[in-house]
């Protein structure tokens, strides 16, 4: 069985309290490690750690943050399969998701942010025959980031790569379902040589670790990505000690497919879109909107397609959607296919529970679902999912679609599908999302800027969003 650490001021150690917490392999139902329950004093130890470093790392200067950053990014490049498998035995994903997306994004954001900081640059204002401005960014000090169990490796490095590339020391918590890739990580880190304290990363529970971070006063910037809810009690807790918060958020994201589009392209991505890693990925759309002159041949091919979607064994590349994460994930996904039931809804396919085989039987298999008939208003359309369940609605105006697009508390991402250009810039203007995707899904440029409005979350991850996220500006006025 295997033992997940802790990783603290260098070392690999239980938590101090030596409680463990078992980790669920989801294909199989069974438990296959061990991971440390941490507490306050374990977080305590972290960022003692982490205000230790602060002075040398953040002074090093960024060609030294850059040569250790990329050094962590190689290694992780070479270890593909490796963490692959982690990931992919960890989360139940598909194999095949966690080899061509999860880890190949991972070493991508650390480079990315190592390459950045090379550039970055501050702003300067000059008034004329009289003083100078300019205006330093300086790294906060020690920060915490808290990554959710979807993404995990490449959620967790979104936050981390910029926080250290910046200059700060972090304290980190990966979700407690899905620690494995995080330990593959702090071992990596020591063989790369970053040095002792500059990341810690604390494995626990979320309202015990997770929270010991944000209350902890010596973290004075807190990046969280997870859901609504948690994200509302981390607020409650940073806003009053006045720490800088980006929070990623939940979310219920539209596809609107216009008559016009590439019918093909639309709904080839449409299927992508619905159930990329069984629905779990924040940007999956989970609201499929489509004009009335083309809704029963972009239903039929849906559900067609959908129902050729192989759920399996997460480890044969030949499967397209794993097991979900946990057997509760699994029944509050199943739960909603009641709720939409009863709402008056029609499951036009999947929505089954599989086993694939004895070996497998005690996995959290569940084949991906199309729903129609349902309105906007209800609980299914209202509601986070964040499985592999989709609903499926007709309109029949520009007007009524933007309306229904916008009809929910979430704002994270919106994908438009027409050959209109005009019609797409002007519903991208008015849709209330952070992210609009033309013609596309899911192509990201790590410069863009990432997040939401609404429920979705405060504040931008990405590029030089992230940047300055991690570091606090002060202007410098000189007068000569
Ligand atoms: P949670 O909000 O349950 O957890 C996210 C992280 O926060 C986990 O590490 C969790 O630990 C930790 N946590 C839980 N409670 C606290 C607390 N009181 N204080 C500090 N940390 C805490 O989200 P999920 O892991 O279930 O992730 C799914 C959610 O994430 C979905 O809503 C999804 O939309 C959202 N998400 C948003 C993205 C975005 O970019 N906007 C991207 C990806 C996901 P533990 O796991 O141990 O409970």
């Amino acid at each position: 069985m295997i033992k997940i650490q802790n990783y603290i001021n260098g070392q690999l150690a239980p938590a101090l309290s030596g409680g463990w917490l078992d980790n669920y392999e989801p294909g199989t139902g069974q438990v296959y490690s061990h991971i440390p329950d941490s507490d306050a004093s374990d977080v305590q130890a972290a960022v003692d750690a982490a205000e230790a470093a602060f002075p040398t790392w953040s002074s090093c200067g960024v060609n030294e943050r850059y040569r250790i950053l990329h050094r962590i990014a190689d290694l992780i490049e070479e270890r593909l399969e490796v963490f692959a498998q982690a990931e992919s035995r960890d989360s139940g994903k598909a194999i095949t998701t966690a080899r061509s997306v999860d880890i190949p994004r991972a070493q991508a954001n650390i480079r990315f942010f190592a390459t950045a900081i090379l550039h970055f640059g501050a702003e300067s204002h000059h008034m004329e025959g009289q003083a100078v401005n300019y205006t330093l960014r300086q790294p906060i000090g020690t920060v915490g980031c808290i990554s959710p169990w979807n993404l995990p490796l490449y959620l967790f490095t979104w936050k981390i790569a910029p926080a250290l590339a910046t200059g700060n020391c972090v304290v980190a918590k990966p979700s407690e379902m899905t620690p494995m890739t995080a330990f593959l990580l702090a071992q990596t880190c020591i063989e790369a040589g970053l040095p002792a304290g500059v990341l810690n990363i604390v494995h626990g529970l979320g309202p015990k670790a997770g929270q010991a971070i944000v209350e902890h006063p010596k973290t004075k910037a807190i990046s969280f990505t997870g859901g609504t809810a948690t994200g509302r009690t981390l607020a409650r807790t940073a806003a009053p000690m006045f720490k800088k918060l980006s929070l990623e958020l939940g979310g219920k994201n539209p596809n609107v497919i216009f008559a016009d589009c590439n019918f093909e392209e639309a709904v080839s991505t449409t299927v992508r879109s619905s159930f990329a890693n069984n629905g779990q990925i924040c940007l999956c759309g989970s609201r499929i909107y489509v004009e009335r002159k083309i809704y029963d041949k972009f239903k039929d091919e849906l559900v067609r397609r959908t129902k050729a979607l192989k759920t399996g064994n997460p480890a044969d590349p030949e499967n397209d959607l794993g097991a979900l994460v946990s057997e509760q994930h699994r029944a509050k996904v199943m739960g909603y296919l009641d709720i939409a039931k009863q709402e008056g809804g029609t499951i036009l396919c999947g929505g089954e529970i599989i086993k694939p085989s004895a070996e497998l039987s005690g996995g959290y298999y569940l084949t991906p679902a199309v729903i129609e008939g349902l309105p906007n208003d209800c609980r299914t359309n209202q509601e986070e999912i964040f499985g592999p369940v989709v609903t499926i609605q007709p309109f029949d105006t520009e007007e009524e679609a933007l309306a229904l697009a916008n009809g929910t508390q979430y704002g994270l991402a919106c994908t438009l599908w027409t050959q209109d250009i005009s019609r797409a810039t002007r519903m991208a203007e008015r849709l209330q999302a952070g992210i609009v995707w033309v013609n596309c899904w899911m192509l990201r440029d790590l410069r863009t800027p990432f997040g939401g409005v609404k429920n979705s979350g405060v504040g931008r991850e990405g590029g030089t969003e992230a940047l300055r996220f991690f570091t606090e500006v002060k202007n410098v006025c000189v007068s000569y």
